[in-house]
C-alpha cells in the first residue's frame, strides 16, 4: 500500500501521518514512513535547496522532481517490493499544488515530469511489479482540505516561516485549488478530509476511510 497525505500548511496532516503509522504497525503490517521534499540523505540535501534558496520556477519544479526520482529508487520502490505500507507525507500533488497552481509553473510540463519520473519501465528494475498502471501513483491520497484563511492563521504563530509559508494568504488560496484541480482529476485516488474541525474529529474521518478501504 502507497499512502501519502497532502494539504496546504496548517491543514494539520502532521499528528495523523503518525497515528496511521501506529495503527498499522498494530495491525501487524511494516510501515516505511517518509516525506518530500526529502526521504533519502540526497533528497534532504534538495529540500533544503527548494525551501531556503531563490531559484526560477523550472529550476524549482526539476529540482523537486530530481528529489523524487531518488526517494522512489532508493526508498519507496524498494519498500514496496518488500510488502511495506509506505506512508509519505506530502508527494507529486504538493509539486502540482506548490510550484504549479502556487508558482504558476505550467501544468502540462509537470505532467510530462511526472510521467518520465513515475514511468513504471523506469522502476521496474527496482523489482516493482505494477502492471495495472502506466506510473506509480499512491494507491490512496488523504487530502486535508482546510480554507487558506484559516490556514495563513494557524501559522501566524506556530513556527519559523519557509520561503513558501512567508507569502501572503493568497498564495495559500492558489495552492489549495492546485489541490482540488488533482483531487477532481483523480478522484477515485483522492479521500478528502475536512481538516476545518478538531483533532479527534479529523482523525475520526481518517480512520473511516482506511476502513472503508479495509486495510485496518
Ligand atoms: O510538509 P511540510 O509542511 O513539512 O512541507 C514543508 C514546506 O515545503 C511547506 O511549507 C511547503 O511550503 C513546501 N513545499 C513546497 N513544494 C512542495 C512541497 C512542499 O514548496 N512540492
Amino acid at each position: 500500500i502507497f499512502l501519502t497525505f497532502e494539504g496546504i500548511d496548517g491543514a494539520g496532516k502532521s499528528s495523523h501521518i503518525e497515528r496511521t503509522a501506529q495503527a498499522f504497525r498494530d495491525s501487524g503490517r511494516c510501515v516505511t514512513l517518509t516525506r518530500e521534499p526529502g526521504g533519502t540523505p540526497l533528497a534532504e540535501k534538495l529540500r533544503a535547496l527548494l525551501l531556503h534558496d531563490a531559484m526560477d520556477p523550472l529550476t524549482e519544479a526539476l529540482v523537486a522532481f530530481a528529489a523524487r526520482r531518488d526517494h522512489l529508487v532508493q526508498v519507496i520502490e524498494p519498500a514496496l517490493a518488500r510488502g511495506d505500507v509506505v506512508i509519505s507525507d506530502r508527494f507529486t500533488d504538493a509539486t502540482f499544488a506548490y510550484q504549479g497552481a502556487g508558482r504558476g509553473f505550467d501544468w502540462d510540463k509537470l505532467c510530462q515530469l511526472e510521467q518520465l519520473v513515475q514511468a513504471v519501465p523506469a522502476l521496474e528494475g527496482l523489482g516493482a511489479q505494477h502492471p495495472e498502471a502506466a506510473i506509480r501513483q499512491p494507491d490512496l491520497t488523504i487530502w486535508f482540505d482546510l480554507p487558506a484563511a484559516v490556514a495563513a492563521e494557524r501559522l501566524t504563530t506556530a513556527r519559523v516561516p519557509d520561503k513558501f509559508e512567508a507569502q501572503p494568504g493568497a498564495f495559500f488560496a492558489a495552492v489549495a485549488g492546485g489541490y482540488a484541480r488533482r483531487a477532481e482529476a483523480a478522484p477515485q485516488r483522492f479521500a478528502r478530509i475536512d481538516a476545518n474541525t478538531s483533532r479527534e474529529a479529523v482523525w475520526q474521518q481518517v480512520a473511516d476511510v482506511l476502513q472503508a478501504k479495509g486495510w485496518l
